[in-house]
């Protein structure tokens, strides 16, 4: 982790269920991506975010914050043809429970210590809300909808974010 942390980039932190992998869209339509199936289990992994990832790697250190852990690095940067073959993970010791996010708070605090950071999870509450709003860096939440996951104005709002992380001067960022 030290030499991550090296790192120039702002983080960006990634959840996968609601971003990646997408559920609650309508059944009667076309599906929004391809279905595969991780450890048994079926998901509809979106058509767009590896291209949209892709984009954000040049920008952000890519960081797994999901319940999969070690798994999101088993299927998705081949599923999704990301750069990386394995991107940085957090590991949250049992913690993970499906529909919420608060039990990432801890771990992604960790992990970004002082570096500007951005959070992307269809799950975000007031705790994870609270948590940006006292972290001394700059700190961007953002919110997706599990049906449509990652989309075209998440990822300008995160260049915007990265343009403006780059843009302050050293010791402000
Ligand atoms: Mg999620």
């Amino acid at each position: 982790m030290p030499a991550e942390h090296l790192s120039p980039l702002p983080i960006l932190f990634v959840d996968v269920d609601g971003v990646i992998s997408l559920f609650g869209f309508p059944s009667h339509d076309d599906p929004p991506g391809s279905y595969h199936y991780v450890d048994g289990i079926i998901h509809c992994l979106s058509a767009t975010a590896g291209e949209r990832l892709r984009r954000l790697a040049e920008r952000f250190e890519l960081v797994w914050a999901t319940g999969w852990e070690e798994r999101a690095n088993e299927y998705l940067p081949r599923l999704l043809d990301l750069e990386a073959p394995q991107l940085p993970t957090l590991t949250f010791d049992g913690r993970a429970v499906f529909g919420t996010a608060h039990w990432k708070v801890e771990a992604i605090d960790e992990y970004a210590g002082d570096r500007p950071a951005a959070w992307l999870d269809d799950n975000l509450d007031e705790r994870c809300e609270r948590w940006a709003r006292e972290r001394p860096a700059p700190t961007l939440l953002v919110p997706t909808d599990p049906a449509i996951g990652l989309d075209k104005e998440h990822v300008e709002r995160l260049l915007r974010f990265a343009d403006e992380v780059a843009g302050a001067a050293p010791g402000r960022a």
